[in-house]
């Protein structure tokens, strides 16, 4: 499968240097000496997940410890100088790397944890920055934009005299209503009319929930392409095709049906740069396939990888684990300027 785009050829700079990327906070970290056994913690509500333990097997297949934390049970200290974590009752130490798996309903404690570990020197993949970003949907359809990235048509209102105008913008009906944290399909719609749209935005609304209308990109109903970006490359693709008859949205949990594709180079291009505008080290990249070439429609943190290592039959644990250890045991640049 070629799924590795052309533009990786030239080595790519250091993924805290990345135009675009936050660093990784490297406060005192230094690089384990060569062949030491490395402690990789997963943050993971359960360690019977499928994408969990697949992500243990790997660390153990490349001879490391796999320490699995129920991110919950994580309790932070912070005091001068000397942040902490207690993990049942035992204060947490000789973390090399986090890998990170923050379902959308614990974003908030989740991102509190890993600011913690990423203050103690463990560098994450994915790091917070990166991770509270991919959890707006709004804030990454504007950074990607402003990358010049092409997304569907987009807009944020929250005036209903201005609907009709609002609607125009972006290519007229039927259009689709996004909540900015939606994830797993829930929370994204399609208005076929003034009426719907109406009775949709009045029941967000009353709920204080932000919402934003996008252009419905057509040729794409009911599928999508499904890329896993790890570091510099896509490691593995599928297009997902919703089953259900009349479903527009493809995701797995909607019950759509991924198929292992030969992805074109343009489209694990932009799945990269996506990745990158976004912060991510790992990323799931949902790519709309319009007319005029792939529109990406959302970055997501901590994808799933069981639908993907089913329909591909890619080991993507492992290469979030090999890409996991290069990090950990890669020497941090001496200066990681903000950006
Ligand atoms: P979620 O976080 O819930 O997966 P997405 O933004 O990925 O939200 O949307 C879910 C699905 O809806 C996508 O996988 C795609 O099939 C469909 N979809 C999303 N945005 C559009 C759009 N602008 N035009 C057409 N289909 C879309
Ligand atoms: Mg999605």
């Amino acid at each position: 499968m070629t799924t590795r785009p052309r533009a990786k050829a030239k080595k790519s700079p250091s993924p805290a240097r990345r135009k675009g990327a936050r660093p990784v906070k490297t406060r005192k970290r230094k690089a384990p000496p060569p062949g030491e056994r490395l402690k990789v913690a997963i943050l993971s509500r359960k360690a019977s997940l499928y994408s969990t333990s697949r992500l243990v097997e790997a660390v153990r297949a490349h001879g490391h410890e796999a320490l699995v934390l129920d991110t919950l049970r994580c309790d932070l200290l912070a005091e001068k100088g000397r942040p902490k974590i207690y993990y049942e009752g035992e204060e947490l130490s000789g973390i090399s790397v986090v890998l990170p798996r923050i379902g959308a309903s614990i974003t908030r404690y989740g991102l509190a944890v890993v600011r913690q570990l990423e203050s103690m020197g463990v560098p994450a993949l994915n790091g917070s920055d990166g991770i509270s970003r991919s959890r707006d949907k709004l804030r990454c359809i504007q950074l990607l934009a402003q990358a010049g990235i092409d997304v569907p048509r987009t807009v944020m209102m929250r005036e209903r005299a201005h609907l009709e105008g609002a609607v125009d913008r972006i290519g007229g009906l039927p259009v689709i209503v996004k909540l900015l944290q939606g994830t797993q399909g829930v929370g994204v719609m399609l208005a076929h009319s003034f009426d719907e749209l109406e009775s949709m935005l009045d029941t967000m609304w009353n709920l204080e929930q932000e919402i934003l209308l996008q252009e419905f990109v057509a040729e794409s109903r009911g599928r999508d392409v499904r890329a896993l970006v790890v570091g510099d490359r896509v490691v593995g693709a599928m297009r997902r095709t919703a089953r259900v008859q009349g479903e527009f949205r493809s995701n797995i949990h909607r019950g759509g049906l991924g198929e292992l594709i030969e992805l074109p180079e343009s489209f694990a291009r932009e799945a990269v740069r996506a990745a990158r505008v976004v912060g991510l080290e790992v990323a799931g990249v949902d790519l709309l396939e319009s007319s005029s070439g792939p529109r990406i429609a959302e970055v997501n943190s901590s994808p799933g990888i069981e639908g993907l290592e089913r329909a591909s039959g890619v080991d993507v644990a492992e290469a979030i684990v090999a890409h996991a250890i290069r990090l950990a045991t890669s020497t941090p640049p001496p200066h990681s300027p903000r950006s």
